[in-house]
C-alpha cells in the first residue's frame, strides 16, 4: 500500500495535495521549511479526488508517479499512496486519524498546508479535529491574504499559533506554525495552462516530471 515510507523518530511531517503535478512551489518551500523547524521525514499523500468533484486532468497512478519521479533520491521525501486506494471520499483527518493510530499519541506529528488551504481550513471536513491530532506548518503563498477571513478565524489562528519550532517537537500535536519560507508563485494551474498554450515550463517543476508529462502526453 505506502510506498517508500519509514516510521522514523523525530518530527515527521505530512504533505497532501492533488499534485496535478507536484512542482517547485510544492517542493522547495517544504525543502526550506524542514530545515526551519527540523523535519526528518516528510511523506507525501497524494488525495483521492472523489466522481462528483472536478477531476484532475492526470488520473491517479500518473500523479503518483509525478510525485514518484520528483522525490527519486531525495531521501528528506516519502510518498504515501493510502488515499489513492480509497474509493470512497478520502478526508484528510480521517488520514491523519489512521497515521495517528499507527503511530501512537506521543510521536510529534505535522500536516503541511499551504496560506490557501490555510484561508479555507475551515471549510475541511471536521477542521476542528485536526489540531488534536497533528501540528499544522504553514508554507508562505504569494498572493494570499495574511490574515483569517473572520475575527473567530483569526482568534483560532491566534490561540494556536506558535513562533518557536521547539514546541513542535516538544508535544505531538495541538500547534500551528507559521514558515518564513521562500514565496514561490508557481501553481499546477499555471503549469497545466502553460502545457495547453504549448509554454515552456522549464524552472517550474523538475525535469524528470516534465519528461513524464510529455511522454505521456498530459496536459495537452
Ligand atoms: P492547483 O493550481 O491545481 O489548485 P496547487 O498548485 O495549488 O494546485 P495542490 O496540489 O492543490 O497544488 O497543493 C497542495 C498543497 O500545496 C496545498 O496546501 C497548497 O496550498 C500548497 N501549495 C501549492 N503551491 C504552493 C506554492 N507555490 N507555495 C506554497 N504552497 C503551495
Amino acid at each position: 500500500m505506502s510506498t517508500n515510507t519509514t516510521a522514523a523518530a523525530g518530527l515527521h511531517a505530512l504533505f497532501g495535495g492533488t499534485f496535478d503535478p507536484i512542482h517547485y512551489g510544492h517542493l522547495r518551500p517544504v525543502e526550506a521549511l524542514a530545515q526551519e523547524v527540523g523535519l526528518n521525514q516528510v511523506t507525501l499523500l497524494p488525495n483521492h479526488v472523489p466522481p462528483h468533484r472536478p477531476q484532475p486532468e492526470a488520473n491517479a497512478q500518473q500523479r503518483l508517479k509525478m510525485v514518484e519521479l520528483a522525490i527519486a533520491g531525495n531521501p528528506l521525501f516519502a510518498v504515501d499512496d493510502r488515499e489513492l486506494h480509497r474509493t470512497t471520499p478520502s478526508y484528510t483527518v480521517e488520514t491523519l486519524e489512521a497515521i495517528r493510530q499507527e503511530r501512537g499519541p506521543h510521536q510529534p506529528l505535522a500536516f503541511i498546508i499551504g496560506q490557501d488551504s490555510l484561508l479555507s481550513l475551515h471549510k475541511w471536513q471536521r477542521w476542528q479535529d485536526l489540531l488534536s491530532l497533528c501540528h499544522l506548518l504553514v508554507l508562505a503563498r504569494p498572493g494570499y491574504d495574511d490574515r483569517m477571513e473572520t475575527p473567530a478565524l483569526q482568534r483560532w489562528l491566534d490561540t494556536h499559533r506558535v513562533s518557536d519550532p521547539a514546541a513542535l517537537h516538544s508535544r505531538p500535536h495541538g500547534s500551528l506554525y507559521l514558515a518564513d519560507t521562500p514565496l514561490l508563485e508557481i501553481s499546477a494551474t499555471e503549469i497545466r495552462e502553460r502545457r495547453h498554450q504549448g509554454a515552456s515550463c522549464d524552472d517550474l517543476l523538475p525535469r524528470p516530471v516534465q519528461r513524464y508529462i510529455e511522454l505521456q502526453g498530459l496536459y495537452r
